[in-house]
Parts: C-alpha cells; structure tokens; sequence
C-alpha cells in the first residue's frame, strides 16, 4: 500500500505538546457532584437541550447523559442521534470534530461544548491545506476520510467514515473499481487496505491513544493471562491488531465483549469505554493493554486527554452561559461537508447499522 508523506516532525512535536498540556478536571466529592448533576439537569429542561457524549469521557458524564435522554456512544451513533433528537440545542460532550460533525447535520441548532479546547491528535496532523494539496496531486483518486477530521478536511472530501463502517464503504468504492485517499489515520488506513484489497494511498495521521499500545507488552499481558481474549480497536498498530481475538469500532468492542466467553479481556481502546463494557459484560475483568513500555513515559496512558477535559464542572458552566463555546462553521464549508457526511449516514442506514 502506498503512504503519504509522514506527518512533519514539527506538528508531531506540536501536537504531543498539546495533548501533554490538556486541562485537567478537579476531582469533586460526592456532594459536589449530586448538586451538579441537579443543576444540570434543571439547566437542560430550562435550555431545551440534550447531552451527546462519547464513550471515553468520565464515567459520571455517561451517567447523567443517560439519566437525562441523552445518548452515549461512537462518533457514527452520534451524529445519527443529534440529527434525529428535537431538541433545539445538542450539547455534545466529547472533541471538537464531534461538535462540527453535530452542526454540520444540524445548522438550525445550537451546538455547544464544554471546551472547545478539546481537540483530536488525528484532526490536527490533517491540515487542511496539505491535505488538499495532496489530493490535488492524485485527482483520479475517490477522497475518503474518518470522522476524526475538521469540518475542511470533510468538505474537500467524498465520503465521511467511522470505524464502525471504514471497511464496508472501502469495500463498495473497491468493488466499483475506485482508487482511495484514506485519511488521517495510519493504522485504520493500514487495517482496511487490509480487509478490502482496496488500491489506497494512506495518509499517516496517528491518535495519541492507540498508537501508544506497545505489541511487546501486550505480549507479555497475554502470558500472564493465558486465557484471556484480546479486543482492539483499529486505530492501533498493526503488530497489535496481529494478535487481537476481534477488531472493531467502540460499538463493536462492547459487542464483542458482551459475546465473549473468556472470563478475562484486554482491551486496546481508550479506558473510558470500560464503563458501558462493564455495564454489558458486568461479569468479565477487563484490563488495558499496557502504553508506553515498563519504563518509557506516555502522552496518554490509555486516555484521551482531549475527551478527560468534558467535565460535569465546564458542562454546568456551559449550559448557564454558552457564550464562546458554541460550534459555527461558514456556510459553503458547512454544506460541502454535509454532502459526504449525509452519503455515509445513508450508506449505513442501508445496511441497517445506525
Ligand atoms: S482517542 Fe485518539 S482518535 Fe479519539 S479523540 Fe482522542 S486523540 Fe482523537
């Protein structure tokens, strides 16, 4: 398979520093934290709002979204739920592409964030303008990127995936004879030419998350727990999807978990999905596949730093005042970019998967 140039040292080095410099949440008593979930609450009838929150953020956070209606899940489900919820204002508790993705469906609604800090180490070793260049340079390829992506990104593109459906729309463009851009991510890009056979040229975006997850000490996890499954996520290295039991999207992990009949799973993904997978497979033991090494450091120890920074603090002061915290998108971007995400929603719905 062919590669894209690699990302720029420089950005690299830029982009581990962001991710080491995330804002971290205070840690609240339980009386701090019953009188938020109260007050926001109360503030969500008031504003006629709903929470959308992605599975890696705190646990407290995916509690009170299903306490209030809202919904918890992957990036695909995400976006379905805000375009089908009449709520008049989407309160999407996860990183920045997901709030654009929400006002991309939903210009009519507001669209707020805790923090619009929260960025995605995918998105930001995509810029725009070299992203485009390089496709300039291949016209004859179909442009095909994940969700993980800016708003600019996803409007110079043709189609939006997720991990959920990355193999199956590969797969169609494939069996029509097309040739792919798939961007940003290396591994996902790797792991569906893969699955497909599809011709790809692969941009070489990295998450800060699944990149880290060392083969080395999965390997001695496994020796460890001989009876273990493994379950990982595509967004990790190839040495470790290698050894993995099942590979899929956050949906399709927790899936995977709940069908398992080992007793013990390790699992590649961000920790914060371990809450809906303890809540489906409450009697298995989960453990996370070791980051950096025994003795290297890590820039997200299995976390996303991005999605740590959703807070039930900044989620109560956003619904009070939402004044700078509040997705837009110019319009041209906005309507160049709905095209190739509505194509994936439909594509999807065709097969039944949202
Ligand atoms: S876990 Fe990785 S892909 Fe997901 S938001 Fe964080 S940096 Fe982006």
């Amino acid at each position: 398979m062919a590669k894209a140039p690699e990302i720029p040292l420089q950005l690299v080095e830029e982009i581990r520093s962001k991710a080491l410099s995330a804002p971290r949440p205070r840690s609240l008593t339980p009386g701090q934290r019953d009188a938020l979930f109260e007050k926001i609450e109360s503030l969500l009838k008031q504003k006629n709002a709903v929470l959308i929150t992605h599975y890696y953020v705190d646990e407290q956070l995916q509690i009170l979204t299903d306490a209030t209606g809202g919904y918890v899940g992957d990036s695909l489900g995400m976006a379905d739920f805000g375009n089908r919820h009449p709520a008049t204002m989407l309160v999407v508790v996860g990183v920045r592409f997901m709030g654009e993705s929400a006002k991309i469906l939903n210009p009519e609604k507001r669209v707020v964030m805790p923090d619009l800090v929260a960025d995605c180490s995918l998105d930001l070793s995509c810029p725009i303008d070299s992203f485009s260049a390089f496709c300039d340079q291949h016209p004859d390829r179909t442009v095909v990127v994940y969700a993980n992506t800016s708003a600019e990104v996803k409007a110079r593109s043709d189609w939006v995936v997720t991990s959920s459906n990355a193999v199956d729309i590969v797969a169609y463009l494939h069996g029509r004879g097309e040739k792919i851009i798939f961007a940003p991510d290396r591994h996902l890009g790797n792991y569906v030419q893969k699955k497909t056979g599809a011709d790809i040229i692969n941009w070489q975006g990295f998450c800060v998350v699944h990149d880290e997850f060392k083969a080395s000490e999965l390997r001695r996890l496994m020796q460890e727990h001989p009876d273990a499954q493994v379950i990982a996520h595509p967004e990790s290295p190839a040495e470790v999807l290698a050894m993995a039991d099942a590979i899929g999207s956050t949906t399709q992990l927790i899936n995977a978990a709940k069908a398992s009949k080992a007793e013990t799973l390790i699992v590649a993904t961000d920790f914060g999905l371990f809450h809906k997978m303890h809540q489906a497979a409450p009697d298995k033991k989960l453990l996370a596949v070791p980051t950096g090494g025994d003795s290297a450091a890590c820039v997200s120890c299995a976390h996303c730093p991005w999605m740590a920074i959703n807070s039930l603090d900044n989620l109560a002061a956003v619904l009070e005042d939402s004044q700078g915290h509040e997705i837009t998108i110019e319009e041209s971007v906005r309507r160049n970019a709905m095209v190739p995400i509505e194509r994936m929603l439909e594509f999807s719905r065709s097969q039944g998967k949202v």
